[in-house]
């Protein structure tokens, strides 16, 4: 029995993990495969520090090879183009191509730019380890410039950054580029106060899925910080160092980062799996495919059947309890036992806003500052203890 599980992220690495740690009680028959693009594991989640204040950035990545140097998982690097379920196959963007008796997809998800012109061209995304580089070298090669120019009009665009979307990812992003940049201006000998920086959310509220009480502390840290925030705001175009909105604003900024929404890899409809309107495959209750026996999907690319609390959120958190559940299933599966549904535990996240301030309610309690800070922080050096 060969399990292949696409996509090294939260989702299917758990999944190898777990598989491997469960193997004694499946024994040498089962054949686990991790497949993905990468040879490492992005931290997704810490991508806003890499784009700006982690002191290293390739903290936020693990190689695979550290991670399964002593688990009996074999890692495959290559780029997935399509999936063959007729044939039981996956096709490589090289040629190559990989069989499989049990498939899980845990591709995760890509920006969304949602048909908004220009959006594509002229801003910068964060979804990944090479985006996050990308946008910090554009951030210090723009203040740099601007403290080369001569130009006014230039400088001030320059030292200009919009974040498009006021949601989890967003607002991480606005609370450590402030101080990245004023670290960054004052080495340029650039005053704090020529700084821009402006947050654009569609909704009426910050980090809209969280408590009024969280929505409200959220806005009071970026008042503190100098971040301008626009509600009620959709943008209409994007052009180079341009933002139009619906409402005839014009936002001239030499970094404009886009964070305002996911979709799955379109590889998926393409290989004529049933997805929905954001292009993630739909799923049962227990995570398989829909008309797929064998096809199993967790994490940000999983459409999942929503519960009487609502839809299942898209983070790191789901996509973890998601994979580990997946390492059961598959297991109850080969062992031709009846597989238990997907039960999720409702998780409230903890978000940060910046160097020593976050907020979150995760174990319905409200912490704000430097405990939500310390909360967030002990979260992820737990994660990264699981991998090793
Ligand atoms: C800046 C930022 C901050 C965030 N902060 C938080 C947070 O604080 N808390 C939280 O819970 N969530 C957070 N999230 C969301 C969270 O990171 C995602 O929900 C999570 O990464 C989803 O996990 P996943 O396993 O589905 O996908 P991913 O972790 O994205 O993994 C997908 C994997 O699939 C691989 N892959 C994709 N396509 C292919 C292909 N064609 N061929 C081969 N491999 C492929 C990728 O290389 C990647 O390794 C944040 C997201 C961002 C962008």
């Amino acid at each position: 029995m060969h399990i292949l599980i696409i996509g090294a992220g939260y989702a299917g690495l758990r999944t190898a993990i777990e598989l491997d740690r469960r193997r004694a009680a499946y024994g040498e028959q089962l054949e686990v495969t991790l497949l993905d693009q990468h040879p490492y594991h992005q931290l997704v989640q810490e991508l806003h520090l890499a784009a700006t204040t982690a002191p290293d950035p390739t903290n936020v990545i693990v190689p695979l090879q550290t991670i399964f140097q002593r688990r009996a998982v074999q890692v495959y690097q290559g780029r997935v183009q399509r999936i063959e379920p007729l044939a039981r196959r996956v096709r490589l963007a090289d040629g190559r191509s990989l069989s499989y008796d049990r498939l899980l997809l845990a591709l995760g998800a890509e920006t969304n730019y949602a048909h908004v012109p220009g959006a594509p061209q002229h801003t910068l995304p964060l979804r990944s380890y090479e985006q996050a580089l990308r946008l910090r070298d554009h951030i210090a090669a723009c203040v740099e410039a601007a403290a080369r120019t001569t130009d006014p009009r230039l400088r001030r665009i320059l030292l200009t950054f919009v974040i498009v979307g006021g949601g989890y990812t967003g607002c991480q992003v606005a609370g450590e580029l402030v101080p990245h940049v004023s670290t960054l201006a004052a080495t340029a000998g650039i005053a704090r106060n020529e700084l821009r920086i402006a947050l654009i959310e569609r909704n009426g509220l910050l980090l809209k899925q969280a408590e009024p009480w969280a929505n409200a502390y959220a806005q009071r840290v970026f008042d503190d910080l100098g971040v301008r925030v626009y509600l009620h705001t959709t943008v209409a175009r994007v052009a180079e160092q341009a933002l139009y909105t619906t409402t005839n604003q014009v936002f001239r900024a030499g970094t404009i980062i886009w964070a305002a929404g996911i979709r799955a890899p379109a590889l998926l409809a393409d290989s004529g799996l049933a997805t929905d309107a954001l292009g993630r495959v739909r799923v049962d209750r227990y995570l398989r495919v829909e008309e797929q026996a064998l096809i199993f999907a967790a994490g940000d690319c999983a459409s999942i059947p929503a519960t009487v609390d609502g839809p299942i959120p898209a983070t790191a958190s789901y996509a973890l309890r998601q994979g580990e559940h997946l390492a059961g299933a598959l297991l109850a599966d080969v062992q031709g036992q009846a597989p238990q549904p997907y039960t999720p535990l409702r998780l409230r996240e903890v978000v940060s806003l910046g160097p020593g301030a976050a907020v979150g309610n995760p174990l319905g309690i409200p912490l704000t500052g430097i405990p939500a800070a310390l909360l967030k922080q002990g979260i992820e050096t737990w994660y990264r203890s699981t991998l090793l």
